[in-house]
């Protein structure tokens, strides 16, 4: 292992996997491997399979063979209970492990690794508690002579395809949930963030899962992810990516066997800060919020919708907590904002700064690439009097580019706001109670956040409006969607004759 100046290592030559099937690793073997390299250092690092259909039916198979034979679905909540807590116990014991092949994969700095795996952690906890807590309902209002329960039951086999700015954070909002619900899994990680997925494989089997229930195929989105989201034994699919993937979804579940879909897409959100707030607690959380992940998070606050009259002391005030948060090296501990996870991403979020500047927005801040002998880091960047015909308003840009937009009154504020085809999650910074309340009624969006943003916990349900996507994950909503309801309707007593 070549060591960093940090303590942490890099593997001095590419660790090689398998893919996870019926409780076991399967050799790569003679399939065709992708070899990731780290965005933050620029060595490989990992190599993975990449999956054929016919891995992908046999994984299937197995998690049908395990559903249909009862060994997850058919146990009673408390012991499924304890298999999550134990897998949130064996979590914990790999933080550093797990956290370690976030950064080498996504980029991202080791610090908010670890506690993004720390925050899995309370995730199985709570799901432990939901498995016990499921339960259907009764109607017991039909009379003397009826009686009505409905119940829920696991959809049955759930596919899972997963984007890579939070490869374990993602699973992990939705893996516990379903594993609750008493649902069977394949899932297919983003191709260049792979490892934390087949590590999560290996601890559920150690915590006592029974073979089947989570397998993973590896491989890119355009095979194995298209064949996953058309196979005709998949009864459900939970899909986390761009909108544009989301309809190629959409298309392949109505063109194969109606599964249902869960989607959670992409954004486009507003922080709306009035005069009237902390703005020093706005700036902050307006830059943590788009600064975050670099920038590369569903939920990035990247339209800034102030109020006109502290509009240009604002941008100012974001714009200097930006030049100082501390970008580079993902493994130092001290590192606030680490690496642009993908070659692509890094050419997009550029052409977007240069678009921002050909449409005539005034830069501020950043604007350019971190000059760095590895990696590929961009800098913070700040857009001001930017209009909602700019493309860098619009559209989502999935990097640290922050465009500011003033508003004189709170409607205008609000008719910006839901000014996009994307709902997924808004922030309004203000001290004045009937403020924050009217705007977080009338902004359409999934998530909400007054004097804060990107907060939340494992209890609450996430996703979106309009085209952010489909259906809520996480929280007891995250249990029920992996559910389908039966109405079980019983007669009491002699049945009164059709047929005299
Ligand atoms: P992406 O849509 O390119 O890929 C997401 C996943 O889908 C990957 O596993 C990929 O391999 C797979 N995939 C790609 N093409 C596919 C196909 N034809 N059929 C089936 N699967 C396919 O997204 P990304 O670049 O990995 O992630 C960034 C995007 O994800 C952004 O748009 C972001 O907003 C969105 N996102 C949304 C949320 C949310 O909760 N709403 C969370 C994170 C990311």
């Amino acid at each position: 292992m070549a060591h960093t100046m940090t303590g942490y290592s890099l593997p001095e030559s590419p660790r090689e996997f398998g893919f996870y099937m019926d409780g076991d690793w399967v050799a790569a073997g003679g399939r065709e491997v992708f070899e990731r390299t780290s965005p933050g250092h620029g060595v490989p690092v990992s190599r993975i399979p990449r999956c054929t259909q016919s891995d992908l039916d046999a994984s299937v198979a197995s998690a049908r063979l395990a559903f249909e034979g009862r060994h997850w679905a058919g146990l009673c909540g408390a012991d499924r209970a304890a298999v999550l807590l134990k897998t949130a116990d064996l979590i914990r014991d790999r933080v550093d492990e797990i956290a370690h092949w976030e950064v080498l994969e996504n980029g991202k700095p080791i610090s908010q690794a670890r506690s993004e795996v720390l925050g899995c952690v309370g995730m199985f906890e709570l799901s432990a508690g939901l498995a016990r807590a499921l339960h259907g309902d009764s109607y017991n209002n039909s009379g003397d002579g009826a009686f009505g329960i409905v119940t829920r039951e696991p959809i049955g086999v759930v596919g899972l395809i997963t984007p890579w700015n939070f490869p374990f954070l993602i699973l992990c909002e939705r893996v516990p949930y379903i594993l609750a619900s008493g649902c069977s899994i394949v899932a297919k990680p983003s191709e260049v963030t792979s490892v934390t997925t087949l590590l999560l494989a290996e601890i559920l089997t150690r915590a006592g899962l029974p073979d089947g229930v989570f397998n993973v195929v590896t491989g890119s989105g355009g095979t194995v992810g298209q064949q996953l989201a058309e196979h005709m034994d998949v009864d459900m699919l939970s899909f986390t990516g761009s909108t544009s993937v989301g309809r190629l979804i959409v298309s392949a579940a109505g063109a194969s066997n109606f599964k249902k879909l869960g989607l959670e897409l992409g954004g486009k959100n507003p922080q709306i800060v009035f005069a009237d707030a902390d703005l020093d607690d706005a700036a902050d959380g307006v830059a943590f919020g788009i600064a975050f992940n670099s920038g590369q998070c569903c939920v990035s606050g990247s339209r800034l919708l102030v109020e006109r009259s502290v509009a240009d002391l604002f941008a100012q005030k974001v714009a200097e907590k930006l030049r100082s948060v501390k970008i580079g090296e993902p493994l130092d501990e001290s590192t606030q904002a680490g690496a642009i996870t993908t070659d692509e991403q890094n050419r997009t979020i550029l052409s977007y700064i240069a678009r921002g500047q050909e449409e005539g927005a005034r830069l501020i801040t950043g604007g350019s690439a971190l000059n760095t002998p590895l990696g590929q880091y961009v800098e913070p960047t700040v857009f001001c009097d930017v209009t909602m015909d700019m493309a860098i308003a619009s559209e989502e840009i999935f990097g640290p580019v922050l465009c500011v937009i003033p508003f004189d009154t709170i409607d205008e504020a609000i008719s910006i706001a839901n000014d996009t085809v994307y709902g997924l999650a808004a922030s309004v910074w203000t001290k004045n109670i009937d403020k924050a309340l009217t705007v977080s009624r009338r902004v359409r969006a999934g998530r909400f956040w007054i004097n804060t943003t990107l907060a939340g916990g494992p209890e609450l349900p996430i996703g979106g409006f309009k085209q952010s996507g489909w259906g809520r994950e996480a929280g007891m909503q995250g249990v029920e969607e992996y559910t389908q309801t039966k109405s079980i309707h019983i007669e009491i007593g002699k049945r009164s004759h059709w047929v005299a």
